[in-house]
Order: structure tokens, then C-alpha cells, then sequence
């Protein structure tokens, strides 16, 4: 009998685990172009009362201080304001006599889904602007259809007030 040696093969495991490798570069830099950002970009966004850019729409009034030339550019950007949580845009632009003194923009979780803008009437230094505007609260949505009251003082259009047509159309 003689011995029998252990036949066991040793199985050799491969411990080493892939590890990726990532090939050096060799120094070589990217174009800078990839990872530079312009400090400014146009804000070609769709407006949020429905104008085609933001920046030549409600920006120039909300933004860079033009005065609106209708009552219903005013409107549009109150509109837009609102949607910005912009209070002191909103506060300026409402007439001292009618404006509130608490927060009128606070974020409520109101999600403004769109304008539309039904009928705007001047006549002089008065104007009107019937509109609708959809917003979402908790889910929910609702539609806001007021008849606003504008003024305008030293050829600055401000909003005085609305009335608010029959609820259910
Ligand atoms: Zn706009």
C-alpha cells in the first residue's frame, strides 16, 4: 500500500479583483471651454405669464426697473412677481391707497400654473385687465378670475384693486 499522496489540486483563486484602472492622461488638459460657465446667462425661459422669453418680457420691469407702458404689462409682471415670491416688486407696484401692509407673496406653497390675460380696457390715465390666472394649492387646483383696477400716476402705472366676476365661470 503505498501512500497516495494527496491528489488535491490547488486550486489557484484569483483574488485579484478588477480594479479599474484609469488611464493618465498623459498631462493633457481638456479644452477649457468644457468647464467654464459665462458668469451671465440669458434667461431665454419662457416667461411665467405666458410671454415667450422671461428676460424680454416681465425681467425688464421686474429686473431692470423699466416702467411698464400698459396696465397690462404691469399686470403680466405682477403676475410673474408672484410666482417669484417678489414682495417688494408687488408692494411697489400696488397703489399706496389700497396696499396691504402685511406679506402678500409669502411662500405658501401656491404653485402658479398660468395667465391668461381676457380683456385689458385704458382709458386715459385709468385701465382695466380681466384675467385668469390657475394655481395649485396642496394638490388642489383653483383659478383666479378678477377684473384689476389700475391707475396711472406720473406715468407709472400702480394696481389699485379687483372685483371678482361670478365665481363659477
Ligand atoms: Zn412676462
Amino acid at each position: 500500500m503505498g501512500v497516495v499522496r494527496s491528489g488535491k489540486s490547488m486550486r489557484s483563486f484569483d483574488l485579484h479583483t478588477s480594479i479599474p484602472t484609469f488611464p493618465l492622461q498623459g498631462g493633457r488638459s481638456q479644452p477649457a471651454v468644457f468647464f467654464t460657465t459665462p458668469m451671465t446667462q440669458p434667461k431665454s425661459i419662457p416667461c411665467p405669464c405666458g410671454g415667450k422669453i422671461y428676460d424680454t418680457c416681465c425681467a425688464r420691469f421686474i429686473e431692470r426697473n423699466q416702467l411698464p407702458g400698459t396696465a397690462e404689462e404691469l399686470m403680466r409682471s405682477r403676475y410673474t412677481a408672484y410666482t417669484q415670491h417678489n414682495e417688494p416688486y408687488l408692494k411697489s407696484t400696488w397703489h399706496a391707497s389700497t396696499r396691504p401692509h402685511d406679506s402678500i407673496a409669502q411662500d405658501d406653497g401656491t404653485k402658479w400654473l398660468g395667465l391668461e390675460v381676457r380683456k385689458h380696457i385704458a382709458a386715459g390715465d385709468k385701465a382695466t385687465v380681466e384675467f385668469v390666472a390657475r394655481y395649485k394649492v396642496a394638490g388642489r387646483a383653483h383659478r383666479l378670475h378678477e377684473i384689476s383696477n389700475f391707475v396711472r400716476e406720473e406715468g407709472r402705472w400702480f394696481y389699485v384693486d379687483g372685483s371678482f366676476p361670478e365665481k363659477n365661470k
